[in-house]
Protein backbone atom coordinates (compact mmCIF):
# COMPACT_ATOMS: atom_id res chain seq x y z
CA UNK A 1 0.00 0.00 0.00
CA UNK A 2 1.08 3.37 -1.10
CA UNK A 3 2.69 5.62 2.10
CA UNK A 4 0.10 8.36 2.99
CA UNK A 5 1.14 11.90 2.19
CA UNK A 6 2.37 13.97 4.94
CA UNK A 7 -0.10 17.16 5.24
CA UNK A 8 1.90 20.51 4.77
CA UNK A 9 1.19 23.90 4.82
CA UNK A 10 3.11 27.17 4.85
CA UNK A 11 1.89 30.00 6.73
CA UNK A 12 2.77 34.12 7.64
CA UNK A 13 2.60 35.91 10.25
CA UNK A 14 3.69 39.66 10.36
CA UNK A 15 6.83 40.44 8.04
CA UNK A 16 7.82 41.18 4.94
CA UNK A 17 7.06 37.68 3.74
CA UNK A 18 10.64 37.36 2.37
CA UNK A 19 11.23 33.95 3.60
CA UNK A 20 8.00 32.92 1.70
CA UNK A 21 9.26 34.00 -1.56
CA UNK A 22 12.44 32.16 -0.89
CA UNK A 23 10.47 29.05 -0.57
CA UNK A 24 9.22 29.59 -3.57
CA UNK A 25 12.63 29.59 -5.15
CA UNK A 26 13.47 26.35 -2.99
CA UNK A 27 10.33 24.74 -4.17
CA UNK A 28 11.05 25.65 -7.93
CA UNK A 29 14.03 23.16 -7.90
CA UNK A 30 12.67 20.48 -4.89
CA UNK A 31 8.75 20.75 -4.75
CA UNK A 32 8.29 18.29 -7.25
CA UNK A 33 10.41 15.34 -5.70
CA UNK A 34 8.62 16.68 -3.00
CA UNK A 35 5.05 16.15 -3.97
CA UNK A 36 6.23 12.54 -3.93
CA UNK A 37 5.63 12.47 -0.06
CA UNK A 38 3.54 15.28 0.68
CA UNK A 39 0.60 17.50 0.24
CA UNK A 40 0.57 20.84 0.18
CA UNK A 41 -3.20 21.79 2.17
CA UNK A 42 -2.11 25.39 2.38
CA UNK A 43 0.38 28.20 0.64
CA UNK A 44 -1.56 31.25 -0.07
CA UNK A 45 1.85 32.54 -2.50
CA UNK A 46 0.96 29.95 -4.36
CA UNK A 47 -2.73 28.36 -4.33
CA UNK A 48 -5.94 29.07 -2.75
CA UNK A 49 -7.24 26.59 -0.14
CA UNK A 50 -7.79 26.99 2.92
CA UNK A 51 -7.71 23.65 4.68
CA UNK A 52 -5.56 24.30 7.41
CA UNK A 53 -6.38 21.33 9.83
CA UNK A 54 -4.65 18.14 10.82
CA UNK A 55 -1.78 18.92 9.14
CA UNK A 56 1.58 16.25 10.05
CA UNK A 57 4.24 19.97 9.55
CA UNK A 58 3.15 23.26 9.48
CA UNK A 59 6.31 26.44 8.62
CA UNK A 60 5.63 29.63 9.86
CA UNK A 61 7.44 32.42 9.11
CA UNK A 62 7.10 36.30 10.71
CA UNK A 63 5.89 37.62 14.17
CA UNK A 64 3.27 37.56 16.42
CA UNK A 65 2.24 41.09 17.05
CA UNK A 66 -1.34 41.22 17.47
CA UNK A 67 -4.33 39.34 19.74
CA UNK A 68 -5.42 38.16 16.44
CA UNK A 69 -1.55 36.99 15.22
CA UNK A 70 -1.19 35.18 18.85
CA UNK A 71 -4.74 32.99 18.47
CA UNK A 72 -4.10 32.12 14.55
CA UNK A 73 -1.13 30.20 15.60
CA UNK A 74 -1.72 28.62 19.02
CA UNK A 75 -4.63 27.02 16.77
CA UNK A 76 -1.83 26.00 13.77
CA UNK A 77 -0.03 24.85 16.54
CA UNK A 78 -2.95 22.70 18.02
CA UNK A 79 -3.70 21.39 14.57
CA UNK A 80 0.06 20.58 13.32
CA UNK A 81 2.58 17.56 14.52
CA UNK A 82 5.80 19.42 13.41
CA UNK A 83 6.21 23.39 13.62
CA UNK A 84 8.91 24.77 11.62
CA UNK A 85 9.92 28.08 12.09
CA UNK A 86 11.63 29.57 9.22
CA UNK A 87 13.99 32.94 9.16
CA UNK A 88 15.12 34.85 11.97
CA UNK A 89 11.22 36.62 12.67
CA UNK A 90 10.05 33.09 13.64
CA UNK A 91 13.27 32.47 15.91
CA UNK A 92 13.85 35.75 17.63
CA UNK A 93 11.29 38.07 15.87
CA UNK A 94 13.87 40.53 14.71
CA UNK A 95 13.78 42.18 12.82
CA UNK A 96 9.84 42.17 12.23
CA UNK A 97 9.65 43.28 16.09
CA UNK A 98 11.53 46.86 15.63
CA UNK A 99 9.21 48.30 17.43
CA UNK A 100 10.39 46.84 20.75
CA UNK A 101 13.28 49.26 20.35
CA UNK A 102 11.13 52.25 19.65
CA UNK A 103 11.39 55.06 22.42
CA UNK A 104 8.12 56.42 24.72
CA UNK A 105 8.19 58.95 22.08
CA UNK A 106 8.21 57.01 18.92
CA UNK A 107 5.32 54.64 20.68
CA UNK A 108 3.41 57.59 21.64
CA UNK A 109 3.60 58.70 17.96
CA UNK A 110 2.15 54.99 16.68
CA UNK A 111 -0.25 54.66 19.79
CA UNK A 112 -2.84 54.98 17.76
CA UNK A 113 -2.29 52.39 15.08
CA UNK A 114 -1.40 49.65 17.95
CA UNK A 115 -5.21 50.16 19.57
CA UNK A 116 -6.68 50.11 16.30
CA UNK A 117 -5.15 47.07 15.16
CA UNK A 118 -5.59 45.52 18.34
CA UNK A 119 -1.56 45.41 18.65
CA UNK A 120 -0.29 43.13 21.68
CA UNK A 121 2.27 45.53 24.36
CA UNK A 122 5.16 43.41 22.62
CA UNK A 123 6.05 41.89 19.09
CA UNK A 124 7.12 38.34 19.95
CA UNK A 125 9.13 35.66 17.75
CA UNK A 126 6.34 32.92 17.39
CA UNK A 127 9.24 30.59 19.47
CA UNK A 128 8.29 32.86 22.17
CA UNK A 129 4.67 31.97 22.16
CA UNK A 130 4.19 28.04 20.49
CA UNK A 131 6.93 25.58 20.56
CA UNK A 132 9.16 25.45 17.49
CA UNK A 133 9.91 21.62 16.49
CA UNK A 134 12.25 22.84 13.85
CA UNK A 135 14.15 25.99 13.71
CA UNK A 136 15.81 27.57 9.49
CA UNK A 137 17.69 31.02 10.98
CA UNK A 138 19.00 33.56 9.07
CA UNK A 139 17.01 36.60 7.37
CA UNK A 140 16.29 35.84 4.36
CA UNK A 141 16.31 31.85 5.85
CA UNK A 142 18.91 29.76 4.95
CA UNK A 143 17.90 27.65 2.19
CA UNK A 144 20.28 24.69 2.80
CA UNK A 145 19.17 25.01 6.48
CA UNK A 146 15.60 24.65 5.66
CA UNK A 147 15.93 21.71 2.83
CA UNK A 148 17.93 19.97 5.55
CA UNK A 149 15.02 20.35 8.30
CA UNK A 150 12.22 19.67 6.02
CA UNK A 151 13.54 16.46 4.58
CA UNK A 152 14.05 15.28 8.49
CA UNK A 153 10.35 15.43 8.41
CA UNK A 154 8.75 14.19 5.20
S1 LIG B 1 13.42 36.65 8.51
FE1 LIG B 1 13.84 38.38 7.12
S2 LIG B 1 13.21 37.67 5.09
FE2 LIG B 1 12.27 36.29 6.61
S3 LIG B 1 10.25 37.14 6.98
FE3 LIG B 1 11.64 38.01 8.53
S4 LIG B 1 12.35 39.96 7.63
FE4 LIG B 1 11.48 38.75 5.98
Amino acid sequence: MAKKKKRVGIFSFTCDEGCSIFLVEIFNKKLAGWLEKIELVYFLSIKDHTDAKNMDIAVVEGSITSEEDKKRIENIRKNSKILIGMGSCAITGMPSCYRNNLNKEQLKEISGHLKKFKFLPKCMGIKEVVKLDGEVPGCPMDDKKFIEVFEKYI
